[in-house]
């Protein structure tokens, strides 16, 4: 234990703190994760993204929200000039990467970002022009998968079988099963909101009609609400506050948006057996009433056994997502992955960086 302390200690992940008591001997002096160690996260949306500064533990020491640029190039020259901005404005700190959520599924063999219909972007590549841009790695994750990983090391998932469904612009899940999160092939396992309900339905941006997410997003329930208009109409943030403030068309809206997610639920809980399911999105904000629509669904979707545990994110969504970021740069610096924290530790892996030296290290 000492060695792993002194290498985490020469390689500035751990930093002395504050000097404990013994009734006799030497006092020890607590370990604790060095804040100067920093994350930069970047959270891609359709309309409105966001970028921060995180340190390790997890809490943020800057946010801005930026305009997400019309394609790829641009988004790629705009995103990097505001990193470059922030690690200038934070001399002090060590970044160690950035990390990236996207509205859709990254493939890792090709490095390309390859299915985000609600961006209307085509296959991209944003890992390679932001590298070299900033000097530092970049790692890409789909929002849901960000969600599951923020779960598994900022809260208190307890479980091996969890599933994330993050709802927003569209509708995600994240799959963590076995204790393992699931990419499969070209990284789409989990495209559960583009799985038709209903042939006719309205035509969804991933070209297929009926998909779960054109009844089940935030854009669905703009829809229900009676605006069909995306731009004139009300944002979904205004339809949460109209609800909030008791009026009933919203209201119903919601309801009827709740029923929608929870018609899915069958579809992912015969596939996957989840024992835990984290809802991420900013619908959660009326959680007290649109969480037993769905919960009433979920005990309904059990073939047998018990149902699983449905709970909102244990952060607000931007939150969930960007805390994902923390956890998938960490992860690629501790290379037990998430299972350490759930009690099943796996060999060693190889050195992932040649830049610091650091290894993989078993806790
Ligand atoms: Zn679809």
């Amino acid at each position: 234990m000492s060695l792993i302390t002194e290498q985490l200690i020469r390689e500035k992940w751990v930093v002395y703190g504050s000097m404990g008591r013994l009734p006799r001997g030497r006092r020890p002096a607590f370990l604790q994760l060095n804040e100067r160690r920093a994350i930069l996260a970047l959270d891609l949306r359709p309309a409105v993204s966001t970028i921060a500064v995180a340190n390790v533990n997890g809490q943020f020491l800057e946010r801005q929200t930026i305009q997400t640029p019309e394609n790829p190039e641009s988004a790629a020259k705009v995103f990097s000039d505001r990193i470059l901005r922030l690690m200038a404005d934070h001399p002090e700190l060590l970044f160690e990467g950035i990390g990236v959520v996207i509205p859709g599924r990254y493939d890792e063999k090709r490095a390309r970002v390859v299915f985000a219909p609600n961006l209307k972007w085509p296959e991209f590549d944003l890992k390679a022009p932001l590298e070299a841009a900033t000097g530092l790695s970049v790692k890409m994750e789909n929002a849901a998968n960000a969600c599951v990983l923020a779960e598994v090391w900022f809260a208190q998932a307890t479980t091996r079988n969890l599933l994330a469904v993050t709802v927003s612009e569209g509708l995600g899940v994240g799959v963590f099963i076995d204790g393992h999160l699931l990419h499969s092939a070209n990284g789409m396992a989990g495209e559960f909101g583009h799985i038709p309900l209903e042939p006719s339905g309205p035509l969804c941006g991933c070209g297929t009609r009926g998909c779960w997410e054109v009844y089940a997003s935030n854009w669905a329930a703009l829809r229900f609400y009676g605006g069909s208009s995306r731009a004139n109409g009300p944002s979904f943030q205004d339809l949460l506050s109209l609800a909030m403030g008791g009026d009933l068309h919203a209201l119903r809206a919601l309801d009827h948006m709740a029923q929608e997610i929870g018609r899915g639920m069958r579809m992912i809980i015969s596939a996957l057996s989840p024992e835990e399911i984290v809802f991420v999105g900013e619908f959660t904000r009326l959680w007290d009433r649109m969480g037993p629509i769905i919960e009433r669904f979920v005990k309904e979707s059990v073939l047998i056994g018990k149902p699983p545990r449905v709970r909102p994110a244990s952060a607000e969504p931007s939150v969930a997502r960007l805390r994902g970021t923390i956890a998938m740069v960490l992860q690629e610096y501790f290379g037990f992955g998430i299972e350490r924290k759930l009690g099943a530790p796996r060999l060693l892996r190889k050195p992932r960086s040649k830049k610091t030296g650091v290894r993989a290290i078993s806790f």
